[in-house]
């Protein structure tokens, strides 16, 4: 059994259809694949009809974007970012959902104050990135960055996201997001199963001390992704034994986003026992 638990469309920063992702996966050998968009739900139910005609085990998912608070103000969105999958969530969850709308708001804001800071320095403009995101629900940095392709400013996502479009650099901007407990707290109240995406990717940026997964245990966290590209193998035994220790599920997963990253699907699988054991925990 081959399961990948984390995957995007272009309903957010994949660059394959909800349906593509789906038929993809199957060509890749996959007998279960999640479909994991950043903070929208929008593509579940292509994928799940496709990938009933096609004949391939679907999950229906979302990973949702959470903040480690570093400032008292809930409101300020600067802090450590953090990213939930969830799994099985209730599409009809109006606390989800309005948490999810808030944060793609925020998301789209957000790129055009981007844009704004980079148009000082660069030919770029609001519609550049339009004709990019123009059908995702949830706009993201890889968006301004193909548009910044278009422009030739940089020659590929990898390069805007290693120079222009980090953290930590003048031209970016935040977004708010819900507080990594009550994401969890959430998204358990939605029926999914919580698993937290890419823990120790630690080249991207911050990452959460061990005591906020201890938290998150707590409030509800199922799953740690170890499995993932962007861990070291330094990283997946530190996780290893924290899933261990806390009796968390080890899953692993690609973060497969078409051709807008190197991940190729099922490059990282989570285990059929993992996989019952996230079933199991099904709200
Ligand atoms: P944002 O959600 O707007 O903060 O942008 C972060 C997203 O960009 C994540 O989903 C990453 O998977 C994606 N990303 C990060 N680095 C890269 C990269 N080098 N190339 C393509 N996508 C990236
Ligand atoms: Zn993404
Ligand atoms: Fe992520
Ligand atoms: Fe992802």
């Amino acid at each position: 059994m081959r399961i990948d638990l984390h995957t995007h469309s272009t309903v957010s920063d994949g660059t394959e259809a909800p349906a593509e992702v789906v038929r993809a996966a199957k060509a890749a050998e996959l007998d279960v694949v999640a479909l994991t968009d950043h903070d929208t739900l929008d593509g579940l139910a292509e994928a799940s009809t496709e990938a009933a005609a096609i004949g391939i085990g679907f999950v229906p998912g979302i990973e949702m974007s959470a903040r480690q608070r570093v400032f008292p103000d809930p409101d300020d969105p600067r802090g450590i970012s953090v990213h939930i999958v969830g799994l099985w969530p209730d599409p009809a969850d109006t606390g989800l959902q309005a948490m999810l709308a808030r944060v793609r708001d925020a998301r789209l804001e957000r790129a055009q104050r981007i844009v704004a800071l980079l148009a000082e320095d660069f030919a770029i403009t609001w519609d550049d990135v339009a004709a990019r995101a123009g059908g995702a629900d949830a706009v993201g940095r890889p968006h301004v960055a193909d548009a910044l392709v278009d422009l030739g400013i940089v020659a590929t996502r990898d390069e805007a996201f290693a120079s222009l479009l980090q953290g930590g650099t003048k031209y970016f901007v935040p977004h708010f997001a819900p507080e990594v407990l009550d994401a969890v707290a959430m998204l358990r109240a939605a029926g999914a199963v919580p698993v937290f995406a890419h823990p120790g990717a630690d080249a991207r940026g911050h990452i959460v001390p061990t005591s906020v997964i201890e938290g998150m245990a707590e409030a509800g966290l199922v799953g740690l992704e170890v499995d993932h590209r962007d861990h070291d193998e330094r990283q997946r035994t530190r996780l290893t034994r924290i899933a261990d220790r806390l009796s968390l599920v080890r899953t692993g997963s690609s973060d497969y986003h078409g051709t807008g990253k190197r991940n190729r699907l099922g490059e990282n699988l989570t285990t059929p026992d993992a996989f019952e054991a996230l079933q199991a925990a099904r709200g």
